[in-house]
């Protein structure tokens, strides 16, 4: 079946909602703005990087989707570029159904004696301020009954050693969740997070890269050791969840951690 053919078969209630993802232009943004597409969605990615974003707008629109595509360039940490993505997103769609706040990076892979702390700063803003931001500018702008999710990580519920900042800042977005969902609920707004573990994309194949460095052996292998169904996910397979914490069929879930992670955090 075509991409385009999958439209007509949303029963999810995905069809015409206006979905806004941060990170947008990213292995897993893009994976879920192409699935979300393909259920009927209108769709704005937010990432800071020009030309990223380029490429994920020319396949999406080579997808034949180029007509409910909307994308702005703007760095999450910065709360004017915030303000501005998404008041061009309202402008373009009108007001947000589902809220996506994924961007985030990964940082060093050192012991906290040894972690430099523009660098523990530069982490913390992205994945932490960058989502504070998202949902204290980003909630007024919801329709009541809309869907928030979170990128965490299994690193939200885990802890390896070396990665200080970004099991930090991935902790932190659970309290935040929690907390936004409780505030969020009297307008019938759901805010969960979701957890994956390792995804065989670019940004996991570096820190691995890196890790396999530290530890001395290939940490590719290592990982797919340590999780359960001893492999990485497809973004496809993260971009599934997303599909589903954004639709009515996650209706009765709120405060929630969803794990992707094949088992690895158990
Ligand atoms: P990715 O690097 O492909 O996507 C992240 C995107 O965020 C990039 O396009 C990047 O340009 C963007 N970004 C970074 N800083 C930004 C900023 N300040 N403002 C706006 N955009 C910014 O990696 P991904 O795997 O798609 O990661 C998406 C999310 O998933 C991240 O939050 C990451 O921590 C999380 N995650 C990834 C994995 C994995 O294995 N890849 C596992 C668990 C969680």
């Amino acid at each position: 079946m075509t991409r385009k053919a999958q439209e007509g078969n949303d029963v999810s209630g995905i069809e015409g909602k206006h979905c806004v993802l941060t990170g947008g232009a990213g292995s897993i943004g893009l994976a879920s703005a192409r699935q979300l597409l393909a259920r009927g969605a209108t769709v704005f990615l937010v990432d800071r990087d020009p030309a990223l974003l380029d490429a994920a707008r020319q396949s999406l629109v080579a997808d034949g989707y180029g007509a409910r595509i909307g994308s702005a360039a703007a760095d999450v940490s910065n709360a004017r570029q915030t303000r501005d993505y998404l008041a061009q997103a309202v402008a373009r769609a009108g007001p947000i159904d589902f809220l996506f706040c994924n961007a985030g990076i990964n940082g060093a892979i050192v012991s906290v004696t040894d972690y430099p702390d523009a660098l523990f700063d530069a982490v913390m803003a992205v994945n932490v301020r960058g989502t504070f931001l998202a949902l204290k500018h980003g909630l007024p702008q919801m329709r009541d009954g809309g869907s928030v999710l979170v990128t965490s990580s299994v690193m939200g519920v885990t802890a390896d050693p070396g990665v200080s900042a970004y099991a930090t800042s991935k902790h932190a977005l659970i309290g935040l969740v929690r907390v936004v969902a409780k505030e969020a609920a009297a307008r019938g707004i759901r805010v969960n997070a979701l957890a994956p573990g390792p995804v065989g994309n670019a940004f996991q194949d570096d820190i691995e890269r890196r890790l396999s460095q530290v530890v001395g052996r290939d940490a590719t292998r290592m990982l797919d050791e340590a999780i359960p169904l001893h492999r990485h996910a497809q973004p496809d397979e993260i971009a599934r969840m997303v599909v589903f914490l954004a639709s009515a069929d996650s209706s009765f879930s709120t405060g929630s951690v969803f794990m992707a992670d094949g088992g690895m955090h158990i």
